[in-house]
Parts: structure tokens; sequence; C-alpha cells
């Protein structure tokens, strides 16, 4: 925001409440989109010019802008004298509080429109709020359904859910602050406790050795895997490997696995969502980015089952954002492309809806890549404006780093809306020759952060042409882009994704909510389902391919990317004797199996030399399920999911059954003749 204009008439009023929560609840039905009711004896003219500024009991300042009086109202009763102020400009951190005071009211009122146009109509100047309102109950459904399933956005910066009542989704409110937005950070607090959301974000700061962040990116990712190698210098927190090989969290000198710290978070949306409905609810659809492989949907799930909560199906998040956008819409047969760039993950999806009929066409994206990359890149640029010494001194000091991230991410934010920020950090670090506190304080023009940025963009848009490409769908065969998650609002990103599909994107989804209330359309549907009535369905498409190792390192793919679900191939092996065979499992789109992901070693142990069946099964959640066959005789089949070590890992190579490409054949035919040679050979 510019300094305020002095023309403008400041207007500064201390409200009578203590936070935040206690104003959206007592307040929040005077607040639009487009504007506020000031109850004030005090009213301006019609057409005064405001700067205004609320500011909590406290004296903490709750929301700042400029409007215009567009009403005022001299009605005698307490409350409703005021004026009806409309909003010209607000701060970011007010338009979010709006937003959240908006969710709040959708959340609650009967009819949910998780995608509603960004713009709403002032309300009618009355009837207002009453300044002593009566204790409050809390809103209750009004009826309870025998079975609420929880839909659950586990996003990786903000984490929400939503229960299907009374014939439409709600988000469930989490946290003390009446809000519905739990952000997704662990910590280890001072008595030992873990701690989630708020509590957790405020430990990050102070002591990030103690709090996590973000780690939904390392969710099932083998720690020793290249791709986390190559992650690991620009992630946030440290990370080790826990029981299983996978990707850990070191808080407070203790290893956590990620699911560990995932079910922290579920474990809060569970209980509010139990507090709402004043009963526990134990089911729940979680949803994943489209992209995660077999095994991080197996963390996930495993979460899930940490957290008390019995996963009733693993959604895809673009999915949920397509039932979201269909409910209640009653869409003829469209195509749409939805477009999901959130804190740590992108995901592109092209779904067909008829009516309630969902079917993801294509699915592509990237799960190193979000809004936190965007972060990183100016906090980072931003260290480079300081001196050399005080820059290494922020660097080394992971307090300092995560200050700088923080301020780069507001002004990334406010970026979005403005073409220039400030960003003012009092004593950022200290200039290690003089021990002196320095300051960081830069000019941030919107074109700098775009330069800075438009890599990451346009490898977003690299994965979309990619993903209609496979999918073979032609832009012009799309009826609907949808533009979702959070870092989705910068305009480099409209404009780039505009350029790649000759058309407007759909910037009016506000697809906060979206996901989880997706997953709960889903839960509903499934409950349905139950009760042997029809609900919606969905379909899913496999998202990577999944095969195995062959001699040379190579990859065989036996179930390709885009392969409906549930999906069942089968991969045939002579077998000469009755000897253990293992196979290595993995999960991308490389050509060296080492650069995919490990989901396991299929060891099977075949009583009778003869032809092994291996059958290669994909449930609708994403999982895959092994199993295999000899000619005869009773075979011993066992997959194992743990991390190999790197021992392990170059025998399973080495001793991989299959021929790699140059040795056999492209095709099962090849394949097996191959093999033949191969045992034959020795
Ligand atoms: P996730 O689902 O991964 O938790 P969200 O969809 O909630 O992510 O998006 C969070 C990300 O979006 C954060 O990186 C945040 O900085 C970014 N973000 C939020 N609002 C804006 C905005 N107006 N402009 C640019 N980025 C934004
Ligand atoms: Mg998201």
């Amino acid at each position: 925001m510019s300094p305020p204009d002095h023309k403008k008439v400041p207007l500064k009023i201390r409200l009578p409440f203590a936070t935040p929560a206690e104003f959206i609840e007592r307040y929040g039905a005077n607040v639009a989109r487009g504007g506020i009711f000031i109850a004030t004896r005090a009213a301006k003219p019609v057409g005064t010019e405001i700067s205004f500024e609320l500011v909590l009991a406290g004296g903490e300042r709750l929301m700042r802008g400029e409007g215009v009086v567009q009403e005022v109202s001299t009605q005698s009763e307490p409350g409703k004298t005021g004026m009806l102020l409309r909003f010209v400009r607000l701060e970011q951190r007010t338009k979010a509080l709006i937003d959240e005071i908006l969710a709040a009211r959708e959340g609650l009122s009967a009819a949910a429109a998780p995608l509603a146009p960004a713009s709403q109509p002032l309300p009618p100047p009355s009837p207002r709020i009453a300044p002593e309102p009566a204790a409050a109950e809390p809103a209750r459904p009004k009826s309870l359904a025998d079975d609420v399933v929880l839909g659950i956005d586990l996003g990786t910066t903000t984490c929400r859910a939503a229960v299907f009542l009374d014939g439409a989704p709600r988000l469930v409110p989490v946290g003390s602050a009446g809000s519905f937005a739990l952000p997704s950070a662990v910590a280890v607090d001072a008595s030992g406790q873990l701690v989630a959301g708020a509590a957790a974000r405020a430990i990050l700061v102070a002591a990030p050795h103690s709090a996590a962040a973000g780690f939904k990116r390392v969710m099932g990712r083998r720690a020793r895997s290249r791709q986390m190698r190559e992650q690991q210098p620009r992630l946030p927190f440290a990370t080790v490997a826990d029981m299983e090989g996978d990707t850990g969290l070191d808080l407070s000198g203790r290893t956590w696995s990620a699911p560990e710290l995932a079910a922290v978070l579920l474990r809060e949306l569970k209980a509010a969502a139990s507090a709402l409905l004043g009963r526990e609810v134990t089911r729940a659809v979680l949803c994943v980015p489209a992209w995660y492989t077999d095994h991080q949907r197996g963390a996930v799930l495993e979460a899930g089952r940490l957290a008390g909560l019995e996963v009733l199906r693993i959604l895809n998040e673009p999915s949920a954002v397509a039932l979201a956008f269909g409910h209640g819409r009653g869409l003829a047969r469209k195509r749409l492309l939805v477009y999901d760039l959130g804190g740590g993950t992108f995901d592109a999806s092209v779904v067909e809806m008829t009516g309630d009929d969902l079917e993801v066409v294509s699915t592509g994206g990237d799960n190193f890549l979000g809004g936190l990359d965007f972060d990183d890149r100016l906090a980072d640029a931003l260290i480079g404006t300081l001196t050399g010494p005080t820059q290494a001194a922020v660097r080394g000091s992971p307090v300092a780093l995560q200050r700088v991230r923080d301020a780069a991410e507001a002004a990334k934010i406010s970026l979005s809306d403005a073409e220039q920020a400030t960003v003012h950090l009092p004593f950022a670090g200290a200039d290690p020759g003089s021990s002196q506190p320095v300051d960081l304080h830069c000019e941030v023009a919107r074109g700098w952060l775009e330069q800075l940025t438009a890599d990451l963009v346009d490898r977003t848009i690299e994965v979309t042409r990619v993903v209609l490409e496979t999918g073979r769908v032609p832009t012009s065969s799309l009826d609907e882009v949808l533009m979702v998650g959070g870092q989705s609002r910068a305009p480099l990103v409209r404009q780039r994704l505009e350029r790649l599909l000759g058309r407007p994107a759909r910037t009016d989804v506000d697809a906060q909510g979206a996901v989880a209330l997706g997953a709960a359309l889903m839960g509903q549907a499934l409950v349905l389902k139950e009760r042997g009535k029809k609900g919606v369905t969905l379909s899913e498409v496999l998202s990577a391919p999944i095969g195995v190792a062959v001699k040379g390192g190579g990859f065989r793919r036996v179930l390709e990317r885009n392969t409906r679900l549930p999906a069942d191939k089968t991969l045939e092996l002579p077998v000469p004797a009755a000897e253990p065979v293992r196979i290595a499992v993995f999960q991308g789109v490389a050509p060296r199996a080492e650069d995919n992901e490990y989901l396991g070693a299929l060891h099977v142990v075949p009583e009778r030399a003869g032809e092994l069946t291996v059958r290669f099964s994909v449930n609708p959640d994403g999982r895959l399920q092994l199993s295999a066959q000899g000619s005869g005789g009773r075979t011993q089949v066992q997959f194992s999911t743990a991390d190999a070590s790197d021992e392990t890992r170059a025998a399973l190579l080495a001793s991989a059954p299959l021929p790699g490409e140059t040795e056999g054949q492209q095709g099962p035919k090849g394949l097996i003749s191959g093999l033949k040679r191969l045992f034959s050979r020795g």
C-alpha cells in the first residue's frame, strides 16, 4: 500500500473485540467483499474518501485500507447508526481477513459456493450488528447426517477440512482464530509437546530447529533418492532418513517421519470436525497432488492411520477442484483444465465432466514447484542486497533466513496486486565486523520478482503443455481453465498460461476451499454408494508410469502414464529353476530406473521352474499391489517397500532378471525371448 493520501479523511476505530476471531464472529455479518458497514455516530457525508484503520481492543491492527462513503444510516437503534464504506483499496492482510470472513459465512450457510465470483455486491445497509452482542452460540448444523466423511486438503502451506451436511459441503472452522485454514506447520514446544498450525508457525520463526513447515513436499520420498539429494540444500529444514529409509525430519533432536508430522495436522482437523459435529468423525477422504507416486500415497495413508482416521479414498487434488466446481452446476459435458500452483507443488489435469460423472483425462505435475520456490528466489535476491559479510551471517542463521523468507512471501503476495512493494526487516542480521545490527530495506518492483521467477512459471507452462499433449487434448477442446492454488494469483502466471492456451483462464475461481469441499463431496458420494444410491462417480488415471529395473539400470514401463484406474497388467518371466527372483519396482518418467522413485522390491521364490506371472494392480487411489503366480506349485511372494541399502540396490539392479532395451527388443514377445536367451546363457 502507498502511504496514506492526505486528501483522504483518516479514520481510526478501536473495536471492542479482543481477537480477530471475535471480530469475525460478532461483526463479520457487516463485511462484504466490496465494503463494510461501520457503526459510528460520527458518519462522514456520502462520497467522502476515507483512509481507515480498524484496531482490536489491544491496539493490534486488524484492517487497513481506503474507501468511499456510499451510504449513511441515521437510525436511532444502537448499532444501526453508521456508514457504509465501499472499499477502494485494501492492505493485503485485510483482503485475507475478508476472505476468511466470507469463507466463514460460506462454511456455515446452507449453500456453499466454493468457486464464487470474486466480487460480490454489497449487503443492504441494514440490519446491522448489535454492538453488545448476546453470547453467541457456536453455529451448529441443523441435522447431523448418519455418516459424515471428512474431506481433507493437506496442503503444503495450508490445510483445510470440509464435511457434507444438510445437502452441501461446508468448511470446518479450525484453530482459535475462527478461521478455516490450518497452517501446515508442526513444532515441538518448550514442554516437548507437538503442536500444529499457528502455534507451530510462531515457533518456526523463533526456534526453526524445533519446527517444520512445507514438509508435504518430502512426504513419502526416499531419503537417498537423487531428487531428495538435489533438493536438500534448498529445503528450509534438515532432513534425515526415517526407519523406512524415507525422508524424515529432525525436530528438537528427534527424528520424525513425515507421516508422523502430517498426522499431527490431521488430528487437529479431525478434532475440529468432531467439535463442529458434536461427535467423533473417524472416516476421511484425503487429497494428494495428482503426481504423487504409490509410495507417497502410502505415506499419506499412514498419516491418516496414525491420526486415527479410516481413509476411504485418496483423491487427486485437481479432481477435487473439479468436483467442487461442478457441484450444483448441473454442467453438461465439459472439459476442464485445472491448473493448481500451490505452496509447494504444481498440478495440471484435464478433467471431463458429464453431469455428476468425472473422468480425469490426463494429469501431470511437479512435486518441487510452488510458491515456496518463488519466496526462495526473492529471499535470495533480497539477501543479495546486503554487504558480503552480512549476507553470510544471514545465510548462516536459520532464524534470520526464515524472517527474510516470510518478508519475501509477504512482498510477493502484495506484488500480485501492486506494482511495487517495500520490504523492511529491522535487524535482519548483524555486520560481523562491527557487530552492529543491519536492517534489510528494499523496494521490490513486480518486474524484478517476475525476472527472478519467470523460469519457475515457464516450468509450469511446460508441464501443462505436456499434460495436454500426452492426453491428446487440443487447447481448442477445453471448455474452462480453472486457475487455483495461491501462487496462481501472480499476474505473470495468468499471462503465460493464457499465452499457451490462446484463451482466457477463469480468474473468478476462489479456490481457497475447493480441494477440501471437493473431498467432502467425494466422501458423500462414497456414503451414498454404501447405501446403494448413486452419487458422483470419479474415474482417475495413473499419473506416472510404474515399471521395473532392467539390466544395465534402464527402466521398463509396465503401466503407462494416463492408464485408466483401476488397472491391471501382467509381466511374464520365464524362470529356469526354483530360484528366487528379485525385481526392483520404480515409478516415474525417467528412462533410468534409479532416477525414478523406488517403490520397493518384489522377492519371488517359485516352487518350480517355468513361467512366472507378475501382476501389477493399481487401485482407484493409485496404490500399487503386486502379486506373482508360478506356472505350477506354490510361489512365495513378498513385496518390501522399505528402502534398500546402497549395496542391496546395486545388487538388485545388477541381478535384474530383465534385459535392457539394447539386449532385448521392445514389447512382451521380445522381452520373453530376450529372457530365454539370458537364462539359457547361464
Ligand atoms: P497449498 O495448497 O500448497 O498449501 P495454497 O494453494 O494454499 O497452497 O497456496 C499457498 C501459496 O500461495 C503460498 O506460497 C503463498 O505465498 C502463495 N500465495 C497466496 N496468495 C498469493 C497471491 N495473492 N499472489 C501470489 N502468491 C500467493
Ligand atoms: Mg493446494
